[in-house]
């Protein structure tokens, strides 16, 4: 079974621990509240959360909020609502700041200092750059490199005083000018920065940069394997640079891993908020979108989330994976699990001449046929019926078996009905099928006389609810690809359609926000959370029935 075959950080971990380089794993999540979490967040939070919980160790949700100029609060609670969402059984009852280990850092940087290892530079960002040097080039020792400790200590602690203009001095580690490694040419790690923090308030004017902090974070916290992304892999000599100086005992070691990337669709943070602020979609949730917000409203589980993270696999080698993959996932997970009823999306009116006047009888359906434990419910029938338009044709093409006027169907889980004619208004618009029925062949009755290709759904129309129903499609142009040169999104412009007038079961009135059925041979729809109430049902469809995927 391909399943159990480990990946390669399991092996790492695997190596680690019989080794005995630790005695239980530590892992996290360290999001940036910038934004709303995607769908590669939550392979990131899965991949450590689940090996959290494969070893035993513990798993941290740690908001990385060190760049107050990007970060807001409001952010952490989304993010904290999207991770326990997707971990499901998750005890978040620790979850971490980086801002509370400001003093820390603080702390660390001065050690820094005196160990010779860091200096105040006052060049300018432009004169920092240029001094760096290229790939080609190695750099150029800053002048303020040779600054005695004294002075350095004594300049650090007036930058954090607030003796100095923003961005008029910087702390630098004290590497290696010359390294083919740019990371590694004395990079920046405090700068001054006078920016209100959601945590910190007005304490601090100076901030540390990512590549300090975040190592300081990991070993504060105990993290033995900090898991990230592959475009951090030229930052690793520093992040081992900066545990190994600050001298803390069991460093944690990071490992990277090739991002989740979905064919076709936008993922990025960037490209989403884009398409958010320019109003091509209706906020962060908008079910088009591939944050987990949207995902959720859409009508996503976080077992199909967890299924297509195991199919996707673990691995250093970048690659894309197919939206369809996500699909088959949702499919698989609701198969079982929704009920099956019928709802008609593009209605016409069918009408049963020889089924008598006022009458409704209640047919026995089984909610699922494919798993019997859901039990049937009652299901009301009668002389006016809706079809879907698409079910009917004055004049059929070849194999189309469905109704077309002297043609037999059977209506599902009710009779067989036979067209004998149909009204058009003016422009010729179908407005009326009209049929008779043969109650000889009643669904269930054992009735084996005759055999029709065609079988159709339908609502009783006297007791149908009226819904909202909206289908979506890619939000990119997928004949285009996502990107045009220029970087600007191919927008789809036929991804959204709402039908407004469509008619469900009267079972369906009753759906709860999030609650999701599949209407049958239309596919899996989920009632919206945001715009959904009991006078105005809204209806989003999560899938199709049909599938290009085939594992
Ligand atoms: P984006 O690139 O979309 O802006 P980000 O990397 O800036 O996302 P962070 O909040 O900094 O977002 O990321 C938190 C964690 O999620 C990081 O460890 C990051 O590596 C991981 N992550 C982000 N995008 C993906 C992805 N597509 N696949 C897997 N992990 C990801
Ligand atoms: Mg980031
Ligand atoms: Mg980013």
């Amino acid at each position: 079974n391909e399943k159990v075959s480990r990946n390669f950080i399991q092996n790492i971990i695997d190596k680690d621990l019989a080794e005995g380089k630790y005695d239980k794993i530590v892992t996290r999540f360290p999001p940036e509240p910038n934004g709303y979490l995607h769908i590669g967040h939550a392979k990131s939070i899965l991949l450590n959360a689940g090996l959290a919980k494969e070893y035993g160790g513990d798993f941290h949700l740690r908001f990385d909020d060190t760049n107050p100029m990007k970060e807001k609060s409001e952010f952490v609670e989304s993010i904290m609502e999207d991770v326990k969402w997707v971990c499901g059984d998750l005890d978040l009852e620790k979850v971490f700041y980086a801002s509370d280990y400001f003093d820390k850092m603080y702390e660390y940087a001065v050690l820094l200092i005196k160990k010779g290892k860091a200096f105040v530079c006052d060049l300018s960002p432009d004169e920092i750059r240029e001094y760096r040097g290229t790939l080609k080039e190695p750099g150029k020792n800053s002048p303020y490199r040779d600054r005695t400790i004294e002075e350095n200590l004594d300049l650090f602690e007036r930058m954090r005083a607030g003796e100095f203009e923003d961005g008029s001095k910087v702390l630098r580690a004290k590497i290696d000018m010359s390294s083919p490694n740019i990371n590694m040419r004395d990079p920046i790690i405090y700068r001054v920065a006078r920016m209100h923090h959601h945590n910190t308030g007005d304490k601090w004017c100076i901030y540390p940069m990512y590549d300090f902090a975040h190592p300081i974070e990991d070993a504060i916290e105990g993290v033995t394997h900090s898991i990230c992304t592959l475009e951090f892999e030229d930052h690793r000599p520093l992040y081992d640079w900066v545990v190994r100086e600050i001298g803390f005992e069991k460093p944690p070691k990071q490992i990277e891993f090739a991002k989740l990337y979905l064919t076709n669709v936008v993922t990025g943070k960037r490209y989403i908020k884009k398409l958010v602020e320019d109003g091509i979609v209706d906020g962060w949730d908008d079910p088009r979108l591939v944050s987990i917000a949207a995902l959720r409203r859409r009508g996503f589980t976080p077992e199909s989330i967890r299924m297509f993270m195991e199919l996707s696999g673990v691995s250093k080698a970048q690659s894309s994976s197919d939206y369809a993959m996500l699909e088959y996932c949702i499919r698989e997970d609701l198969k079982m699990k929704r009920p099956r009823m019928m709802a008609v999306l593009d209605p016409v009116k069918l009408v049963i001449t020889n089924y008598p006047e006022n009458e409704i009888e209640y047919l026995d359906v089984s909610n699922n046929q494919e798993n019997e434990a859901m039990g049937t419910r009652k299901v009301p029938f009668g002389k006016v019926l809706y079809i879907d338009r698409s079910d009917f044709m004055i004049e059929p093409p070849k194999k189309y078996f469905r109704l077309y006027p002297g043609n037999e169907v059977r209506l599902m889980n009710a009779y067989f009905v036979t067209c004998t004619d149909y009204i058009t208004d003016e422009d010729g618009k179908v407005t009326e099928v009209h049929c008779t029925y043969d109650p000889e062949t009643k669904s269930g009755s054992g009735f084996t006389g005759r055999k029709v290709k065609g079988t159709i759904h339908w609502v009783c129309a006297e007791t149908a609810q009226k819904a909202e129903v909206r289908l979506y499609e890619n939000i990119v142009d997928e004949e285009k690809g996502v990107y045009n040169e220029d970087g600007s999104i191919n927008v789809n412009p036929n991804s959204l359609t709402v039908l407004k007038e469509c008619y469900i079961e009267p079972a369906l009135a009753e759906a709860e926000p999030m609650e999701s059925f599949q209407f049958v041979r239309q596919g899996y729809f989920t009632v919206d959370s945001r715009d959904s109430g009991k006078d105005h049902l809204v209806f989003n469809r999560i899938v199709s029935m049909k599938s290009s995927y085939r594992p």
